[in-house]
């Protein structure tokens, strides 16, 4: 999944966007609040970690256009420490959660997984979809109670097709999810990785709907 960070402060920064790419996931990191802002209006993103005071334009104009102009992605606001005012604010704006700074990065990674299953309909961290179980947490897939070795790229996408069980989920939305934006993507790379995580996997946990993207069937509602 991406997640997109705008923070001024350089070493905050550096060390969120280490935290969230070894928390497996795919990080586009901005100092800007302008560019920051466009970033989140024009691509795709799971969640956002936003600092409310930035150069150009500032975290809650931000979360303010987001909203205004229909992007829902789940944000997660920094804030400065003891200021409810900015709490507030932040959260009439449209912010899934708040954090204030300084925060220890093992709780930012927890409340950011938190919206994450929420937007998704998940309550619990541990995802089930027939056979298969992730553990959001542990970042670990297991199938019949028996783990399977994934690499983060795999991981990745087996926990974004799972956190969306029951939608079929279109390939370019998979591959928005897969890299940064500063990456080229390759046109295959999505097929060539389903093709490899099959291999792992119990054929009927990840299903191709041709010319439409892949699904994970909700097996509670399956007939
Ligand atoms: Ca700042």
């Amino acid at each position: 999944m991406r997640i997109l960070l705008i923070e001024d402060d350089a070493r905050i920064r550096a060390d969120v966007a280490g935290a969230l790419e070894e928390a497996g996931y795919v990080v586009d990191s901005e100092s800007d609040g302008e560019d920051g802002w466009h970033l989140g209006d024009t691509e795709t993103y799971g969640a956002a970690i936003l600092d409310l005071g930035l150069p150009h334009m500032n975290g809650l104009s931000i979360l303010k256009r987001w909203r205004a102009s229909g992007r829902n992605f789940p944000v997660v606001v920094l804030t400065a420490r003891g200021s409810w005012s900015e709490r507030v604010e932040g959260i009439d704006a449209g912010a899934d959660d708040y954090l204030p700074k300084p925060f220890r990065m093992e709780e930012l990674i927890a409340r950011l997984r938190a919206v994450v299953r929420r937007t998704g309909g998940h309550a619990a961290p541990v995802i089930v979809a027939g056979d298969a179980e992730l553990d959001t947490r542990q970042m670990r897939l297991a199938v019949r109670g028996r783990p399977v070795a994934l690499s983060p790229q795999e991981y990745r996408l087996v926990a974004y097709l799972m956190l969306n069980k029951g939608r079929v989920v279109p390939q370019q939305e998979l591959a928005e999810h897969l890299q940064s934006v500063h990456f080229e993507r390759e046109s295959n790379a999505v097929e060539v990785l389903i093709g490899r995580v099959r291999r792992k996997l119990p054929a009927a946990l990840i299903e191709t709907r041709r010319g439409f993207g892949y699904l994970v069937p909700d097996a509670a509602m399956a007939p």
